[in-house]
């Protein structure tokens, strides 16, 4: 058994109904947090999800709403007693940020802290991030305003892929990472300096010969996400559906 569940699909200003963009990823023997916003010990209890079987964190960039949940997830795991370790990947850039950020709580002097394993990567196409007979994890750097990761997780088991654009442009590392994929996310916040509009996402669909589009990391609020995917539509065949907050995909 192996399923996503949407945290957040909302770009950088949430609302009532869509916290910012991150998701979690469970399997059997590991639980992955892909990015860490807000307070993620409330958002993964709304998704019934055990705090404690949290195995690994991949945080894509250090932009705040992406990461600013980790000071919190750590202190939180601490205080419930954690004793296990946390494996936390992402680039240099973010992971160096990460490690001065916990600096400034004086994280260096909470006593019996759990172990916290970093694992930087290097920026360079299809890296591996984890390895195992129930999930592969793969990332590329994409193109965003700062350095960032998207990533491709494969369940060896099922056979199916999944692919996570994270925040970027139309790229070519995006789709070489969703190549094939049965599912891309890809986020839609518009045609901007390192984003993408709908309309592009389902090219990137179209382009990787993806089974299906979700759009994700889009304007919520006052706008109507709504006409995203007759967007993403006039641009990719195939299935399109708008990520919302709690979402399940399902990958055997
Ligand atoms: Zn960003």
């Amino acid at each position: 058994m192996a399923k996503v569940i949407i945290l957040g699909s909302s770009y950088s200003i949430p609302d009532e109904n869509h916290e910012n963009t991150h998701l979690v990823l469970i399997g059997k023997e590991r639980t992955v947090l892909i990015d860490c916003v807000s307070n993620p010990i409330l958002r993964l209890r709304q998704a019934k999800v055990d705090f404690n079987q949290l195995t690994d964190l991949i945080l894509t960039h250090f932009h705040p709403d992406h990461v600013s949940g980790v000071p919190l997830l750590l202190m939180d795991m601490w205080l419930m007693g954690r004793t296990e370790p946390l494996e936390i990947y992402g680039l240099h850039h973010t992971l160096d940020r990460i490690e001065d950020l916990m600096g400034f709580y004086d994280w260096e002097h909470w006593p019996n802290f759990f172990p916290v394993v970093f694992h930087r990567l290097p920026a360079t196409p299809l890296t591996e991030v984890i390895d195992t007979t129930e999930l592969r994890v793969v990332a590329s750097p994409v193109k965003h305003l700062i350095p960032t990761i998207g990533v491709r997780i494969e369940f060896p088991q099922s056979q199916k892929v999944l692919a996570y654009s994270c925040d970027t442009e139309p790229c070519s590392e995006v789709v070489e990472l969703a190549s094939g994929a049965d599912v891309l996310i890809h986020e839609a916040t518009g045609a901007s300096l390192g984003h993408s509009s709908a309309a592009q996402a389902g090219e990137v669909a179209r382009q990787a010969e993806v089974g299906s589009l979700y759009l994700i990391h889009y304007p919520t609020g006052n706008s109507k996400p709504d006409g995203l995917v007759g967007e993403a539509q006039a641009t990719f065949k195939g299935p399109v559906s708008l990520a919302v907050d709690f979402l399940e995909l399902d990958f055997g």
